[in-house]
């Protein structure tokens, strides 16, 4: 049992020592104190049903045993030299990941976050091209430095930042777009930004395959081959970031990119490398990775054998315990009754997303689309009350994010599903 602080302590002590940025889920915020695979506790011992998983960071699920047992294996051993001497653990995973990668991708540098991956991975676009300019779509998220801040392209994730050579493209968005789900005519308005914007000659395109933060939106099909053409042609690298997307989410693939048939120079991941430790990594080809040999490159704790171990931990769970194909039979499953819902609650506009990163959009009005602000916040407290935890995201802040760990099951997925069934109908 728990004896720790109360929610109110914490509550107490957040608003006085931590940022007053910090915001919470629920009108009664969760003191979260324990985590079980796809079970999350409050202070009380009451289970939660976790389908948000720490924002699709918990790829193998919750204190996973065989991950935490590497992290304290490790951590008892060595926990930090730094990598001017040698270790094998940044060397076993850095070969363990490149064995997961299409292609010519086999160089890995580890940082510790999906932001210094994404700020190192737009740095080497343009070391290696010489040139500025780097496009990505609108309603992405890429991180909150001042390079991927400025990559990020969501008014509420801007601070005062300068977008110094960063366009924004007309999102492939299949639900609200122009185009619906013609991908290629998307494409057009990357060549139009190449062609009225720059010089002609650009140094990357950065995009998720599936957006998460922007609320679960997967690219229209045949935006991604349409949009890596017009960059290849214009001299830039291609960047795809695999921070939710990747490590088997999409079920059907290991990568995100991977579902849309294009294989990219860059690919950037953190989140579920790592089940919950702090990781990151950039995975380039040996040609695009010589960019940084023209200075040093260094970071103090990128590639540490603490972390490096538990990551490596994670992609042996997560073939050992088929979470891929886990990802795909249950996500297909849990998407099925989630169209099956649609049909009941008119507030539902639509249900999308591939293995088990699933969106469900509320709106007021399917005609108009009128994104349900209010309502979700309702829907959300009811399902935690009745003992499942859910995201929530979307520009409109109207997307109900399902993002689990991979263990999820179809038991889980019924109980989910009869839940949000239960929570919609009290509205
Ligand atoms: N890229 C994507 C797609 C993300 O979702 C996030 C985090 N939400 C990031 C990058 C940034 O990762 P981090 O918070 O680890 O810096």
């Amino acid at each position: 049992p728990y004896d720790g602080p109360s929610a109110e302590e914490v509550l107490r002590k957040r608003a006085q020592f931590l940022s007053p940025s910090l915001f919470h889920f629920y009108k009664k915020p969760l003191n979260i104190v324990d985590g079980k695979m796809q079970y999350l506790f409050d202070e009380d011992g009451r289970r939660y049903l976790d389908a948000f998983g720490g924002i699709a960071t918990v790829s193998c699920g919750h204190c996973h045993p065989e991950v935490v047992e590497a992290v304290i294996n490790q951590t008892k051993r060595l926990q930090h030299s730094t990598v001017v001497y040698l270790n094998h653990a940044i060397a076993d995973f850095a070969e363990a990941l490149a064995s997961k990668m299409p292609g010519d991708l086999k160089v890995v540098f580890f940082t510790n976050s999906g932001t210094e991956a994404n700020e190192l991975a737009m740095m080497i676009t343009r070391l290696y091209t010489g040139c500025q300019d780097i496009i990505s779509i609108r309603n992405s998220y890429h991180g909150n430095a001042a390079g991927t801040m400025g990559a990020t392209a969501q008014s509420i994730w801007k601070f005062n930042v300068v977008q110094s050579g960063v366009h924004h493209a007309v999102n492939p968005d299949q639900y609200r777009g122009i185009f619906g789900s013609e991908g290629p005519k998307y494409a057009q308005d990357v060549q139009e930004i190449i062609d009225y914007g720059t010089s002609g000659q650009v140094a990357g395109f950065i995009s998720e395959a599936i957006q998460g933060v922007g609320g679960i939106m997967e690219l229209a099909p045949g935006y991604l081959p349409a949009v890596y053409k017009i960059i290849k042609k214009a001299g830039g690298l291609c960047i795809a970031d695999e921070v939710q997307s990747g490590f088997g989410r999409t079920g059907s693939k290991f990568w995100g990119f991977e579902n849309h048939g294009v294989i990219p120079d860059i690919v950037t991941m953190a989140k579920g490398i790592g089940n919950g430790i702090p990781i990151g990594a950039v995975i380039t080809t040996p040609e695009i990775a010589q960019a940084l040999t023209r200075r040093n490159y260094f970071n103090t704790f990128g590639g540490n054998p603490v972390c490096t171990a538990g990551g490596h931990a994670v992609l042996r769970v997560i073939e050992k315990e088929k979470l891929q194909e886990n990802a795909f039979t249950v996500g297909s499953y849990l998407k099925e009754r989630l169209k099956e819902l649609q049909t009941k609650h008119e507030i539902i506009g639509d249900v999308r997303g591939r293995g088990l990163m699933l969106g469900v959009e509320l709106v007021t009005d399917r005609q108009l689309k009128t994104p349900a602000k209010s309502e979700i916040l309702h829907v959300m407290d009811e399902m935690k009350d009745m003992g499942v935890l859910v995201g929530k995201g979307g520009f409109f802040g109207n997307v109900f994010r399902i993002t689990p760990p991979l263990c999820f099951t179809k038991q889980d997925s019924d109980f989910f599903v009869d839940v949000m069934d239960i929570a919609l109908s009290k509205l």
